[in-house]
């Protein structure tokens, strides 16, 4: 396996509620592997409202 690229944070924030998804968090099931169905523990709405974190941030 390649890798290169990766990091061990690919977490995603909901732009609703704030939720943040981390594989971490889920038995490290990437948020792109979630099935489409998949909804917000916070707020319910779907994938869609689901932005790529970036790291830059500090976590808090
Ligand atoms: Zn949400």
């Amino acid at each position: 396996m390649n890798h290169a690229g990766q990091t061990d944070s690919q977490q995603w924030v909901c732009r609703i509620c704030g939720y943040i998804y981390d594989p971490r968090l889920h038995e490290g099931v990437a948020f792109e592997d979630l099935p489409a169905n998949w909804r917000c523990p916070g707020c319910g709405f779907g994938k869609s409202v689901f932005v790529r974190r970036h790291q830059a941030a500090a976590d808090q």
